[in-house]
């Protein structure tokens, strides 16, 4: 295979190969790799577990100057440093003896999918890429032609810190108008699905089509589509994967006038503390063929150990999507009815399921709202807000407006509902009674969202927030529905509710110039 047009001059080049292959060389070349007793192929990712945002840059070309959201999230490159960077990559990719060059394609709808080319060194991320790109047929793959866009991944390597730009020494480069992305010092494998998914970010609303941090699925009948929007471990992968319905995508979506297409063709699902119990889909989608991210495993019965977070909390497997029994293919769906935003709230304020009115979908839509809990030093833990401009800021390329815009367009058109959802702390503050709400209970929440069981429910509305509260969910304890009276004392709740209102609105603050007045009313009421 030629890839001079890429500066790549490596003869051995391992175009597409089968898994086995992938195994077979991980095993011989790539220390730190496994065979899991389920099948899976455990892999290392390096020093860097989880993907590196301050790292990444997006180059500023004339053409895309005026169209990017220039700021923390696409910090700018200049085209120069952009080709050192490149050459670099290249020239440390040209010393190796073998590479693996992946094609396929992102985006399950032919009219708008875009042919991608990995270039890469590891085994690994040959087979990460093989699972997370719409596999091409041997047909597809032999009129493949020219790809529309090259990752090269040259993560073994770093970045020079010297480098004008270069904050560290990985550096996670995007060029659209050359069509190139380039990976230096970073192994984490999401960099690259990421990295396709910034490219279709920019892309699809130039078509007047919407991309999407979300996952889908679709109920027994067709018009049954769901979305579900959601920061990192807020559940989008788990309850996406759902027996009673067919897994569209867990992750990256884009909303065309035909419906809804998954961008990938594979899924990539936490690990932390799974069981067969509890997630069985994604369990049993870990066999041959799976890449296991820094997983830990017992030397003798090679059995994996999911609660074991000795390298990383964030322990991965990445799968075909086929491997899910009940996807469906083409990943592909019609309109959505329903659109939940998923979102993880340490403050335990945020009740297990609201009603959204449109304008308050957009105002939440527009906030991205999450928490986490940071420990201090004294075992003292303190929730800590994240505000992440439509659940994903980290790969908008336009401004937040632009994609807030045009959701708001396709629910109205298309009469999608909108429902939050805590999937976090509830009953109390954390480590104050408070605790994260059952799967089972936010299962059973989203099925009574799917069969429309609360379309007609009895609601109070919140006094804060002002959406409304359903007071009854089937087979949901109605004592959990309502935060303020599942917290053992009010006051320090509402003071709580106080306080996360008040966050909302601090953050919001930057948004308000671009929005009209009934969204930035539909935000929480707080005392001054
Ligand atoms: P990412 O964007 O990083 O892929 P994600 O939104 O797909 O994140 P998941 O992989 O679904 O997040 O992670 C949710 C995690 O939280 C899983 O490990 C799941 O088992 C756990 N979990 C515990 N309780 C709940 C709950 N009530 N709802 C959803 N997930 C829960
Ligand atoms: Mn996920």
């Amino acid at each position: 295979m030629d890839l001079s047009k890429h500066k790549i001059s490596v003869e051995n080049i391992i175009r597409n190969p089968a898994p086995a292959k992938f195994y077979e060389d991980a095993i011989k070349f790539d220390p730190g790799s496994a065979v899991a007793d389920s099948g899976a192929l455990v892999v290392r990712s390096g020093k860097r577990t989880g993907r590196s945002p301050a790292d990444k840059r997006v180059v500023k070309t004339s053409g895309v100057e005026k169209e990017v959201w220039w700021g923390n999230v696409n910090i700018a490159l200049d085209e120069h440093t952009f080709s050192i960077n490149h050459q670099r990559a290249t020239d440390y990719l040209n010393t190796r003896e073998r590479l693996y060059v992946i094609d396929g394609f992102a985006g399950w709808d032919p009219n708008y999918r875009l042919k991608v080319r990995i270039i890469a060194e590891r085994p690994y991320h040959g087979l990460f890429m093989h699972n997370m790109l719409i596999r091409p047929t041997a047909e597809e793959l032999e009129n493949f032609g020219e790809p529309d866009f090259v990752v090269y991944n040259a993560g073994k390597f770093p970045a020079n810190r010297f480098t004008e730009g270069m904050t560290s020494d990985a550096s996670v480069d995007v060029n659209f108008e050359k069509g190139e992305m380039v990976i230096l010092g970073t192994e984490y494998a999401g960099e690259m699905k990421k990295g396709i998914f910034t490219v279709m970010h920019y892309l699809m609303p130039k078509k007047d089509v919407l991309s999407m941090h979300c996952s889908a699925n679709e109920g027994e009948k067709p018009e049954d589509v769901a979305l579900f929007f959601g920061l990192s471990g807020t559940g989008k992968t788990t309850l996406s994967a759902d027996k009673s319905r067919k897994l569209i995508g867990d992750d990256e979506h884009c909303w065309s006038e035909d419906g809804v297409f998954n961008i990938e063709g594979g899924c990539y699902a936490k690990t932390i503390n799974l069981s067969e119990e509890k997630e069985p889909e994604i369990y049993n989608a870990i066999k041959f063929g799976t890449v296991l991210e820094n997983v830990g495993y017992d030397a003798n019965t090679r059995k994996v150990d999911y609660d074991d977070v000795s390298i990383t909390q964030n322990t991965r497997a990445s799968y075909p999507i086929d491997f899910i029994s009940n996807s469906k293919i083409p990943c592909t769906a019609g309109h959505p009815k329903n659109i939940i935003f998923l979102t993880y709230d340490a403050f335990g304020v945020l009740p297990p399921v609201s009603k959204l009115s449109p304008e308050q979908a957009m105002y939440h839509f527009i906030s991205g709202y999450t928490a986490k809990v940071a420990g201090t030093e004294m075992g003292v833990t303190e929730p800590e807000a994240t505000f992440s401009a439509c659940f994903g800021a980290a790969f908008l390329v336009w401004p937040p407006s632009k994609y807030a815009e045009m959701l708001a367009e396709k629910m109205r058109t298309h009469n999608a509902k909108a429902w939050l959802v805590n999937t976090g702390i509830t009953g109390g503050a954390y480590g104050k009674g408070g605790e994260r709400i059952n799967l089972k209970n936010t299962r059973a929440i989203i099925n009574a969202i799917h069969e429309g069981k609360l379309d007609d429910a009895d609601t109070v509305q919140d006094e804060v927030f002002g959406f409304r509260i359903p007071t009854n969910c089937p087979e949901v304890p109605s004592e959990i529905l309502q935060p303020r009276n599942s917290w053992s004392n009010a006051d320090e709740y509402d003071a709580q509710a106080q306080k996360l209102g008040k966050l909302f609105r601090k953050n919001f603050d930057k948004y308000k110039a671009e929005s009209s007045d009934e969204i930035i009313n539909a935000g929480p009421k707080v005392s001054d």
